[in-house]
């Protein structure tokens, strides 16, 4: 049980109007989009618009009577621009509804894109808490991987190329009018794609779990979403085609999603991002190696807690103590991650020793996300964790 919050203290719990959940899910967006608007302009990637998810989409959306337009610029980890650029084409043909298909990036630009073309101005103008003024236009968000939980949360992400950082969104606004969420479009990831966005909701799940933010609402979905991963991330890596294990892979991502829009993130998002904006390499990756350093690191911050993500994991915890049990929680880690492929030393990437200096410059730009974090860290605590996981 969660500790009783007093005096001002309160549970909040964010989500979407509306999720729609299931194989085949896709052929309601049609009856969605005319609840919206007239003119959807669909927002994703140059790749996924070539794909037949992309095409179909379209092709209902005709069916229908509407006349959909397409901005296919959006770049993983999005810059300004992505969303920008976006803006310009939603007011220039004057739509009305945005939809976002793929992954955390396409969501994101979409979100931005709604947002920006109906207040005005440039995203760079709503970056922080609670900076956006009204709703903008409306949205239905369509994930095609099975990681970030863009589709139920209310925050989108923007890589400022100027000083190299992530910059953050907060706003009820961004909460889409619906997350439209078809399995079944995930079915095409590639194992490494996968893998690493399995382990970025493994990553929301547990960072939520164990933050001092989490809540009696987040925590019923954190712990399904650590079960589910565990159960299916493996198989739906090696074995992309098994429609059961990306269903679940789908239904977990969505709900560690629910769990941390409300429930907040730690350290592992903070060190992990200076690895995607000085490496390039993906959110999902970053956030997997981060992991077990920054769990093993915060064990003494909740020891109960990791207790039960051990066993959520299927590790063996009768008769052990909760700190002797939290332990197999990181080895679970570590064993989830090799099973999938995903190296887990900075060493394996080419990172050379004396760029973990820039690192940790990097994350303590972050350390806004210590705060919820189990345990408190020192600048010589981010050196340390880094030195473990080189
Ligand atoms: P992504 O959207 O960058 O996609 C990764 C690659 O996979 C792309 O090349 C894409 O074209 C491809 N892809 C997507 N779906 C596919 C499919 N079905 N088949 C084959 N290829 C497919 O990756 P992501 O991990 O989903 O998103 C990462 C972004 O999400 C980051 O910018 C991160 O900051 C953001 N994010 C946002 C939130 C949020 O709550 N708003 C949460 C976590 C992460």
């Amino acid at each position: 049980m969660g500790a009783i919050k007093t005096g001002e203290e309160r549970e909040i719990f964010y989500s979407p109007t509306k999720i729609i959940f299931g194989l085949g899910a896709i052929k309601d967006l049609p009856n969605e989009c005319k609840q919206l608007g007239k003119k959807p302009l669909i927002v994703t990637d140059s790749f996924m618009s070539k794909t037949e998810i992309v095409k179909d989409i379209m092709e209902i959306l005709k069916s229908a009577g509407m006349e959909p337009g397409l901005y296919d610029g959006v770049v993983p980890e999005p810059p300004l621009e992505s969303v920008d650029n976006g803006v310009k084409v939603a007011l220039e043909g004057n739509y009305d509804v945005i939809v976002g298909v793929g992954g955390g990036s396409s969501m994101d630009t979409a979100k931005g894109v709604a947002i920006v073309t109906g207040n005005g101005g440039k995203v760079l103008d709503y970056v922080g808490m609670d900076q956006v003024p009204k709703p903008g236009l409306p949205k239905i968000l369509i994930p095609t991987t099975a990681g970030t939980g863009s589709e139920v949360t209310r925050v989108f992400v923007v890589t400022d190329l100027n000083d190299n950082t992530k910059k953050v969104v907060y706003s009820a606004y961004n909460l889409s009018n619906v997350a439209l969420i078809d399995p079944a479009l995930t079915l095409g990831m590639p194992p490494s794609v996968t893998a690493d966005t399995g382990m970025d909701a493994l990553v929301h799940a547990i960072e939520t779990y164990v933050a001092i933010t989490a809540t009696q609402f987040s925590d019923p979905f954190a712990e399904k979403a650590i079960r589910l991963i565990s159960k299916y991330l493996p198989i739906a890596t090696i074995k992309g085609e098994n429609i059961e294990a990306r269903y679940y892979m789908a239904l977990a991502a969505t709900l560690a999603g629910l769990a941390f829009a409300s429930g907040g993130l730690g350290a592992v998002h903070a060190l992990a991002y200076p690895l995607g904006t000085e490496y390039h390499m993906s959110h999902g990756r970053s956030n997997a190696i981060m992991l077990p350093y920054v769990m093993e690191y915060n064990l003494p911050g909740n020891f109960e807690k990791y207790a039960k993500i051990a066993e959520f994991m299927g590790e063996k915890v009768d008769n052990l103590s909760d700190s002797d049990a939290a332990i197999k929680s990181v080895e679970a880690v570590k064993r989830l991650q090799k099973n999938v492929g995903i190296p887990s030393r900075l060493r394996d990437y080419n990172i050379k020793k004396e760029d973990l200096s820039k690192l940790v410059e990097g994350g303590m730009k972050q350390a806004r996300l210590f705060v919820p974090n189990p345990r408190n860290l020192s600048k010589e605590d981010v050196e340390k964790i880094y030195e473990m996981a080189y």
